[in-house]
């Protein structure tokens, strides 16, 4: 069957494969006369789904044995307020803001904190990096947080900040949710890390934690307790019911990662795909990408035709094409092509061409 490329932003495409394997297992996985969304999350069949999914994260994004992996829900706003409830203490939170998914982030943390932002890219309209030794630190804060890939912007970190050496003891917080798994990750400059599945992992309605152990049971009395680091790492994501069917769809998107090599060989490809669609862009007089050259999101791509005019065309020439959503985020306008692992290379080359064939015709 050949489908569409789909450039959503999220929730984001799945590789052919995970899918057609959901698909067979639907009725009945594995002769159990059950789909998966029948199953008790107690049952041995759930359990051993959900301990398959566990150790493959662990495994491929090389996760410390100090640190937990907890399957929450809530999605990654939720966790604007789950994390400082869990590690701000009521004190002092500094926020880096670096597009629109650190600005809402530091909006919902003051209700639990006093917010402090340390750096701002607002003045580059959020397209630049703040250079980390120029961050303005607090010398008490609870926890910095960091969005590690600004999914409208396409601002992405390419290495993270390493807060002891600028003489911080604080922990960093990172939201990685659109680039969770299409890289390694530093875990030793990192406190936690938080996403929601539905770019890069799976289905909508997973949340991963990925915790280090000490920073645990300091919630605020307020936390729920569904949402209490501490008990949900104490009940192995168990506490309440997780989102059972998208554990198991992330789980079978694990597997597939891991027979295409890994997280390092996504990366490859990753940065593969990335370069081949920005030098199409740098190389036209039509298109347009803003953001400074290192810190380019290698997942989301947003760019404008310079004739803002010709934008309905573009989009409907790229559908007949079977290029899906590209139009950009309403609050940016213009275009944009997420790129996540699930992507193909051919689907990139796909864009590529009639980027430049759309751009022959017009101009
Ligand atoms: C999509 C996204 C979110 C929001 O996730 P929800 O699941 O809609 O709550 C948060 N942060 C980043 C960086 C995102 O890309």
């Amino acid at each position: 069957m050949n489908r569409p490329f789909n450039f959503s932003a999220g929730p984001a495409a799945m590789p052919q494969e995970v899918l057609t394997e959901a698909a067979k297992d639907m009725l009945d996985w594995h002769g159990s006369g059950m789909s998966v969304m029948e199953m008790s999350h107690r049952g041995k069949e759930f359990i051993a789904i959900y301990e398959q999914a566990h150790a493959d994260l662990r495994e491929l994004l090389a996760v410390p044995d100090n640190f937990k992996i907890l399957f929450m829900q809530g999605g990654g706003l939720a966790e604007n307020a789950i994390v400082p409830m869990n590690l701000s203490r009521g004190g002092v939170i500094d926020f880096v803001v670096t597009g629109s998914w650190s600005l809402k982030s530091q909006q919902e943390a003051r209700k639990y904190g006093t917010v402090h932002i340390a750096a701002s890219n607002a003045a580059d309209d959020h397209a630049t990096l703040p250079e980390p030794a120029h961050w303005q630190l607090s010398s008490n804060a609870g926890y910095v947080h960091i969005c590690s890939n600004e999914t409208i912007n396409g601002v992405e970190y390419h290495t993270l900040p390493d807060l002891k050496a600028l003489g911080c003891e604080a922990p960093l917080v990172i939201d990685f949710s659109s680039h969770v798994a299409s890289r390694p990750v530093d875990w030793s400059r990192v406190g936690l890390a938080f996403g929601g599945a539905q770019k890069n992992l799976g289905p909508a309605g997973l949340t991963l934690v990925v915790v280090r152990e000490d920073l645990l049971g300091q919630a605020l009395p307020i936390c729920p307790s569904a949402f209490n680091y501490k008990t949900v790492a104490d009940h192995q994501s168990m506490y309440n019911t997780p989102p059972t069917y998208a554990i198991y769809m992330a789980g079978l998107v694990f597997q597939w990662l891991k027979r295409q090599g890994g997280i390092a060989a996504m990366e490859a490809r990753n940065q593969a795909k990335a370069a081949l669609l920005y030098d199409a862009l740098d190389s036209s007089q039509l298109y347009q990408n803003k953001v400074a050259l290192n810190c380019r999101s290698r997942m989301n791509v947003p760019f404008f035709l310079r004739d803002e005019s010709l934008n309905e065309a573009f989009l409907t020439g790229a559908r007949a094409q079977g290029l899906l959503q590209l139009k950009g985020h309403k609050s940016v306008g213009g275009m944009r092509a997420s790129i996540y692992n699930a992507m193909p290379l051919e689907g990139v080359q796909a864009l590529v061409d009639y980027l430049q064939h759309f751009e022959k015709t017009r101009s």
